[in-house]
């Protein structure tokens, strides 16, 4: 699982796209810098620890959630399976 990292930036350099899709993250702001090339992405914050990408294209197609974890976000490079540092 990738970690998307997000530019830093204030929110009038931002996308203004809109999460198409109706649902409970219907409106969500897209989390990229203004004029980004490739898909709209915004990070929804699901329950406190829990959150989750909403990724849709240009063109308003909604492609499948990218699910992740509040550890998995934290992590530059989650650890490989078996090889684990505590
Ligand atoms: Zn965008």
């Amino acid at each position: 699982m990738s970690v998307h990292v997000f530019p830093d930036l204030p929110d009038s350099e931002l996308c203004s796209a809109t999460y198409p899709a109706l649902g409970p993250d219907f409106g969500s702001l897209c989390n990229e810098a203004d004029k980004h090339d490739g898909n709209h992405i915004a990070l929804v914050v699901v329950a406190p620890g829990y959150r989750r990408y909403v990724v849709w294209t240009p063109a308003g197609e909604v492609l499948p959630d990218e699910e992740t974890s509040l550890a998995h976000a934290q992590g530059q490079t989650p650890p490989i399976e078996g090889d684990q540092v505590t």
